[in-house]
């Protein structure tokens, strides 16, 4: 007795757990479901065949909204919960936890209304179940599903597609092989006309989950009985058919108890001419119980699967949770710290590049190697060497009074005019240096994985590394600026001293005084010149080099995020959220397979705690 009630009472809070957590079933999602391997027993008919009915005197209570028309539009799972004999009988809605309901007309009025918050005023149809939990000694441990009654036809307020949207959704439930089929057929029809036999058929041929109830057999023509039916003769199913006598319309207008109904009915059977020989098999009460026991003996028997699928799908989920990323915390301490370890995660692929664990640090070799020397080379020092340009520029050095000895104002400006030429170059490295900085930063964005969750962070570092870029790059180019111009401020005095002395040439300084001013005069300056440039191009080669990398790459390795960080710190904790606000699609994904995971661990702990107590 206590297993039937644990086991029962087990797939009871699975079911609810699957509500809770949005698994419906069905194709709602692309998440694994629990829901359609929980056996269930779901109660199929045409409209007006007599399913809330039944479904109240299995009960003992009324309690569903009556009405013409269409009036169950959302499944309604019903857990029946046996109490203690002499309890207080109450309901509750899964939606409504905290509120016990005494009063089953208030229960009818809730289902009413929750019905119409899901699916507004219009007829329209929702496959969200409501869950109803009945606590009460006159009921069996039992789970049913009334679902909408098939129609034919679509009235007056209804859209065309209701017809088939009833059918389908009637059928979504059906056709799980892990569903009981309760299918009710007015006896006063023809069988063979009966919808809810029609689809059981279609969905169970062999006829191993179909129970066949026959309700108003107080309502058959004098004369006739439906004991073809009752026998299995006009339609075999592998369970037997069950009778049920339901209160009469009049019954219910005139406020008929259900204890009294169940009463009745049993008195209908037992003194029934027709029935009286079967009437130990007939009745909601036996129904019930019929149900109840092989719910049981089905969940029993698919525990092993359920288990199998349970772990197996937790093992899915969790691999798949994995691959998203675990979820991002709420706190602001938490939150920094997170963004501080993508920062390193970020920082520490940054300083692979440079120092050659990825590729792209030898492009900064590249540019000192081949790049700048390449621009040295091509300086134009022949055009301002040139002898017509030399004759003018000593002379405009000399002004009014010729030189004597050499031309020391034209030397000077003939070397600060050709160290001028050397700007160009030396900025160019820096800038060469910045671009392959810059593009490090964008692939080693793109190379950190932990990142690729979180776009709005990957443009923030990236903008703030690239402002530390231009720093880093305005701080090189001033240095090789200074490098130039120090060349310019103080010429290197041994050079001209070692030059051969011009007066020696001639033998006789008062004859080569007209020398002086001939075409081979401001040649042999022009080559003076040009070999000095040559020596201070060699250091500059040398030179740019070292102060590209002490300005840049080195201060890259060394501080390339501390504007970010500075950034960072000043942030309050709404802020840092918005940091780590991921692609929405991604994030709902998490939440979904967090919800699922959560409900198969919960499920897992209830079929565990179950297994225990066997
Ligand atoms: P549903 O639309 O399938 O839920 O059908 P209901 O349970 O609302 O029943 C429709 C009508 O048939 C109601 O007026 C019931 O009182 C009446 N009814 C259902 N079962 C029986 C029965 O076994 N005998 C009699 N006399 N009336 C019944
Ligand atoms: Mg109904």
């Amino acid at each position: 007795m206590t297993t039937m009630e644990s086991l029962i009472g087990m797939v009871n809070r699975i079911q609810r757990a699957c509500t809770v957590l949005g698994d419906h079933g069905g194709a709602d999602s692309a998440l694994p479901t629990l829901w359609e391997a929980l056996p269930s027993v779901a109660v199929v008919g045409g409209q007006s065949s007599g399913k809330s009915s039944v479904l109240e005197s299995i009960v003992g209570r009324d309690f569903l909204p009556r009405g013409s028309g269409i009036v169950t539009r959302r499944p309604l799972v019903l857990q029946l919960h046996k109490t203690e004999d002499g309890q207080q009988e109450y309901a509750e809605f899964l939606h409504l936890p905290k509120r016990k309901f005494n009063d089953f007309s208030l229960v009818r009025k809730e289902i009413a209304d929750d019905t119409e918050r899901i699916t507004g005023r219009s007829k329209q149809i929702s496959p969200v179940p409501i869950h109803l939990s009945i606590y009460s000694p006159n009921v069996v441990n039992l789970t049913l599903i009334d679902l909408p009654g098939l129609t034919k036809v679509a009235v007056e307020g209804q859209p065309d597609s209701i017809v088939q949207d009833i059918e389908n959704m009637v059928r979504s439930y059906v056709e799980k092989p892990n569903c009981i089929i309760l299918a009710i057929s007015p006896a006063n029809q023809d069988i063979a006309t009966s919808d809810a036999i029609k689809l059981a058929r279609e969905v169970d041929p062999s006829g191993e989950r179909t129970f066949g109830v026959l309700t108003k057999l107080d309502l058959m023509d004098k004369g006739t009985n439906a004991l073809d039916v009752l026998e299995g003769r006009s339609y075999r199913l592998q369970h037997p058919w069950v009778g049920i006598v339901n209160r009469s319309q009049a019954d219910i207008n005139k406020n008929v108890d259900m204890i009294v109904a169940r009463q009745k009915e049993r008195d209908y059977f037992a003194t029934s001419p027709d029935y009286s020989h079967l009437s130990s098999k007939m009745g909601s009460e036996y129904l019930a119980k019929l149900l109840s026991k092989h719910l049981e003996s089905v969940i029993r028997a698919r525990i092993p699967s359920i288990t199998s699928l349970i772990s197996k799908t937790i093992e899915e989920l969790e691999s798949e949770m994995d691959h998203l990323g675990r979820p991002i915390a709420v706190d602001a301490g938490a939150q920094l710290y997170t963004i501080l370890e993508l920062c390193r995660a970020f920082d520490k692929i940054f300083k692979e590049h440079l120092d050659g664990g990825r590729p792209g640090g030898d492009r900064i070799y590249g540019v000192f190697d081949n790049q700048l020397p390449m621009a040295l080379k091509k300086l134009p020092f022949d055009r301002h060497l040139s002898v017509q340009n030399v004759r003018k520029v000593v002379s405009e050095a000399d002004g009014y009074q010729p030189h004597l000895i050499a031309p020391e104002q034209g030397y000077r400006r003939l070397i600060e005019g050709a160290l001028s030429y050397f700007r160009g170059p030396a900025e160019a490295s820096v800038d060469a240096v910045h671009l392959v900085l810059k593009d490090l930063v964008r692939k080693s964005i793109g190379e950190t994985q932990e990142l690729k969750r979180f776009p709005t962070l990957q443009s923030e570092i990236a903008a703030a590394s690239y402002q530390s870029l231009e720093r880093f790059r305005e701080d090189g180019k001033k240095t090789v600026a200074r490098l130039v111009d120090m060349e310019a401020s103080y010429l290197t005095v041994e050079f001209f001293r070692n030059l051969p002395q011009e007066v020696d040439k001639g033998g006789n300084t008062a004859s080569s005084t007209v020398d002086r001013y001939t075409e081979g005069h401001f040649r042999r300056i022009a080559s003076n010149v040009s070999s000095y440039i040559g020596m201070v191009s060699e250091t500059l080669r040398l030179s740019i080099p070292k102060a590209a990398v002490h300005c840049q790459v080195r201060e890259a390795k060394r501080s390339l995020l501390n504007l970010f960080y500075t950034q960072v710190g000043r942030k309050e904790g709404k802020q840092l959220g918005l940091l780590l606000d991921e692609d929405p699609a991604l994030m709902e994904r998490r939440v979904q397979c967090a919800k699922r995971l959560e409900l198969y661990k919960s499920a897992r702990d209830e079929i565990e705690a179950v297994s225990w107590a066997r």
